[in-house]
């Protein structure tokens, strides 16, 4: 049976948005605002578009989001690829439900047993690590964004991160959701054992129309399923059919299927998610490359020294840092900015006699001890004997931090800078294999050439699994810099597939990548994600356009033509 309060989407339409209001307001315990500043801030995410939502919903609990289920769902807002934004009614989740409810820490259960959080999706990251930090836990697949953004993203795109490489991306710890489903109803999607998905399968709900459903579908599509899975380590793309049933345990586990989706299949309320203990010390190998050709080579041979993170950022990225440093270090409070200056000087040094890295690699080990961090750095470091790089090991933290800073901070360095122009992620987070490095980047480098006039832009990202993040910064009064994100972007995807990639590791597909899905996996397996689409949300009334039946068209209409307002 579906929510009695419920109103679906296709009712509202002959509603006004005073009516609209009034029955939500009856129907859900918080607010409903129209409020024509809030409207504004929730029209933009930090992706290229724009979409004014009618009214907003702040719901105090799941009950709440069953009531006003036909909306799209928001938590902080940073996604980059448009995933939040909608003309209709946005839920936001950040101002009630944001709730840490437990960390368990089971670090000494013996046969180990996974420690573990139970959140809300209204808690911003930052506040939800202060939590697990109290038990000596982290998530370890969270963001660069990990100051601004929240547990309902972080789920819902699938985010990874800077230790990604190590401990994979969010689906790996998403164990259980509590959800509502586009009928208002709600459930808990958790490992299920073949006999009570079979019992699943008998609910004469809609629940067990997609058990059903799913089921079938994976069955009966077994081969294109496997064949089409994206082969690089990390994917946000498309919906993830592949990862609903455990080929160890067999579970059955749709949690796995909403992560990442982008709230198209349903809403999220609470989260069970693994926890582990983080490393205690790290020690960095810091690589200075000139020769691209040689990349390739690197990346194998640090890559079996199993670092807990692999990161790069390019010469665009360094010089900027170098030139912007003071206001940078001014920023950050004086005392550490003074120690981060004098720091500094023998990378500066690079840039005055014109011998810039044209990339900086940062390998860094985590293990319990400093010594034994410091030991695999120094193998690691050996290992690249007889290859043309300069390198040098930070055994201290303090010391790596400021690799850290240039790394996380690439984007906003652009961004800060260079005033008047919008940060535009079009191409912003691309994966292909490591190995095809010598190939794949003097094509892309010269295809980014061509639009040289029309952006300015850095390239940093996970060397180690081969994530490649670029946000230019782009003029978007001018039509034909809006253009260029129509005519490079498949290019780019192009060249990307041809090496076996995928078009987003982990920012997603969103308003600006869903239209190229068919070019990454075919249509046979777009019409699987629009069967999925269809047995969760028959009446297309959850976050409509993304993922599935997005098109080019949508994008032209919905991104901005202004400059930026910082
Ligand atoms: C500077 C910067 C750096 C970034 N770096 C990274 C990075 O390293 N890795 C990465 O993965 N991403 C990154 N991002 C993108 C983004 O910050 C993350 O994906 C983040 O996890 C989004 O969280 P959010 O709470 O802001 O989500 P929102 O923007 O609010 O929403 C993201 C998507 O999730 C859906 N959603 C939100 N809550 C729910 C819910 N309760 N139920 C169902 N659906 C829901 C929304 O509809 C939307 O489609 C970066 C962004 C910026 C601006």
């Amino acid at each position: 049976m579906g929510n009695p309060n419920y109103f679906p989407s296709i009712y509202c339409t002959y509603m006004t948005t005073e009516e609209l209001k009034t029955a939500l307001a009856a129907a859900v315990k918080g607010e409903v605002s129209d409020d024509a500043a809030t409207l504004k801030t929730l029209s933009r995410d930090t992706s290229l578009f724009m979409r004014m939502p009618e009214l907003v919903v702040y719901p105090t609990d799941a009950d709440d989001v069953s009531a006003a289920v036909s909306l799209a769902a928001r938590s902080a807002g940073t996604d980059m690829s448009g995933g939040p934004l909608t003309t209709g009614v946005v839920i936001s989740f950040t101002e009630h439900m944001n709730h840490v409810l437990e960390v368990v820490s089971n670090l000494w259960v013996r046969p180990p047993v996974d420690s573990y959080a139970v959140t809300e999706p209204g808690v911003y990251y930052r506040d939800f690590e202060r939590a697990t930090l109290m038990k000596d836990l982290i998530l370890p697949s969270y963001p660069a964004s990990r100051e601004i953004c929240a547990m309902g993203g972080i789920v819902s795109n699938n985010s990874g991160g800077e230790r990604t490489l190590e401990y994979g991306k969010t689906e790996r710890y998403v164990e259980e959701l509590d959800v509502v489903l586009s009928d208002g109803s709600q459930t808990t999607f958790k490992p299920l054992t073949p006999a009570e998905l079979e019992e699943k399968k008998g609910l004469q709900t809609l629940e067990g129309d997609i058990y059903r459903t799913v089921d079938s579908l994976l069955v009966a599509n077994a081969a294109l399923i496997e064949e089409k899975r994206p082969k690089v380590s990390k994917n946000s793309a498309g919906y993830a059919l592949w990862s609903v049933r455990d080929p160890k345990t067999g579970a059955f586990n749709l949690a796995k299927l909403i992560c990442g989706s982008q709230g198209t299949l349903a809403l999220w309320t609470k989260a069970k998610l693994k926890l582990v203990k983080p490393k205690e010390h790290r020690a960095m190998l810091v690589i200075f490359l000139s020769d691209l050709n040689i990349l390739p080579e690197i990346v194998n041979r640090v890559l079996p020294q199993h670092p807990e993170s692999f990161e790069s950022y390019d010469d665009h990225t360094f010089t900027l840092a170098v030139k912007f440093l003071p206001q940078m270090l001014s920023q950050m409070g004086f005392a550490r900015a003074a120690k981060l200056g004098i720091d500094f000087i023998p990378e500066a040094a690079m840039v005055a006699t014109g011998g810039v890295p044209k990339l900086i690699l940062m390998a860094e080990f985590a293990e319990d001890t400093i010594q034994e961090a410091d030991r695999r750095a120094t193998v690691a470091q050996e290992a690249l004997a007889g290859l043309a790089v300069q390198t040098k090991i930070e055994k201290d933290e303090k010391e790596s931090e400021k690799y850290w800073i240039v790394r996380r901070e690439s984007f906003n360095l652009l961004r800060k800078n260079l005033h008047g122009l919008v940060s535009s992620p079009f191409i912003d987070d691309f994966v292909v294999p490591p190995s095809s490095y010598p190939t794949f980047l003097p094509k892309l480098n010269a295809l980014l050439d061509e639009y040289k006039d029309n952006m300015i832009y850095t390239v940093a990202g996970h060397i180690g699994d081969g994530n490649i993040h670029i946000i230019p910064l782009m003029d978007l009064t001018k039509e034909e810099n809006r253009q260029v994100i129509l005519d490079l972007a498949p290019r780019v995807y192009e060249l990307v597939i041809s090496e076996g990639g995928t078009t987003t590791g982990e920012h997603n597909d969103g308003i600006i990548r869903t239209p190229y899905l068919t070019m990454l996996f075919g249509a046979e397996m777009v019409a699987l994600f629009e069967a999925t689409k269809k047995v969760f949300d028959p009446q297309n009334i959850l976050n409509p356009g993304k993922k599935v039946g997005g098109t080019f068209e949508d994008i032209k209409r919905d991104l901005i033509h202004t400059a930026a307002s910082h």
